[in-house]
């Protein structure tokens, strides 16, 4: 295991009922890393997610985040943002108010830094000039923007993106690529990224970890993935990428 993991999962096990959704599942993400789970769908990618940020409970194992485990931690108190598929703004609140509602929960921020760390949230996401719009006056890439900018505005230690191109049409979802590939380099963030499109995935990633049925396939970086597949499932189903 390596010295500079910020996020640890240790034997991950996840029942729903009955249903083994997640097995033996061990992962070290390091600091600045962006590693996504890409598998079929119903393979457990979102379900381990959500148990990074605390909105499941893992049956066995341990989520370890910067050397704290944070089992016991509801998702507020987790340093784990999370930007939902369908990012959720609050329509009848302006793009200010949307990113000052994730600093409402912080009690701990001096009303004084609150503004700038606002404004800062937004000039990342390259936002500044738009404090006063609606959700409903912004395009779905800026509509994104803000969601992230409302996670960011937190400060997490990892960042946890649950599909989030999905509803953007196919140019958008290009742009956003490398709008959170900026992000990632800038901020150093460390980010996990889940979705359904190889491509994406493969396109966006320093390693890609492979799911099939809550089993771990492969954990690698993407070239090695396309270039030497650790079995038929992930040849095929990288291979389908393209
Ligand atoms: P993926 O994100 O790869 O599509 P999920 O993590 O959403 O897969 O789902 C994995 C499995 O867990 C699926 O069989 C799904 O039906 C089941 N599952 C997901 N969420 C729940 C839930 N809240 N209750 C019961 N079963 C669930």
């Amino acid at each position: 295991m390596s010295e500079q993991a910020i996020l640890r999962l240790q034997g991950i096990e996840k029942f729903f009922g009955e249903e083994h959704v997640l097995k033996n599942i061990s992962l070290d993400v390091e600091e600045g890393e962006l590693i996504t789970f890409i598998g079929p769908s119903g393979s457990g990618k979102t379900t381990l997610l959500r148990v990074i940020g605390g909105f499941h409970e893992q049956t066995e194992g341990a989520v370890i985040l910067d050397g704290e485990t944070i089992d016991q931690l509801p998702p507020e108190k987790r340093t784990t943002g999370m930007v939902f598929q369908n990012y959720a703004l609050f329509p009848h609140m302006s793009v200010y108010d949307n990113v000052a509602y994730g600093l409402k929960l912080k009690k701990d921020v001096p009303a004084e830094e609150r503004d700038s760390l606002i404004k800062d949230a937004l000039k990342q996401v390259q936002l500044d000039g738009y404090e006063a719009r609606k959700p409903s006056e912004l395009s779905g890439g800026q509509q994104q923007r803000v969601a992230i900018a409302r996670c960011l505005v937190l400060k997490p230690k990892v960042l946890l993106l649950d599909e989030p191109l999905s509803n953007l049409d196919a140019n958008l979802r290009l742009i956003m690529r490398d709008e959170i590939r900026r992000l990632k380099e800038e901020l150093n963030l460390t980010i996990v990224f889940v979705t359904h499109d190889q491509e994406e995935a493969l396109s966006i990633s320093d390693r890609v970890l492979v799911l099939k049925d809550g089993e771990v396939q492969q954990l690698d970086a993407p070239p090695a993935v396309y270039q030497h597949p650790e079995n038929e499932f992930v040849a095929e189903f990288v291979g389908h990428a393209n």
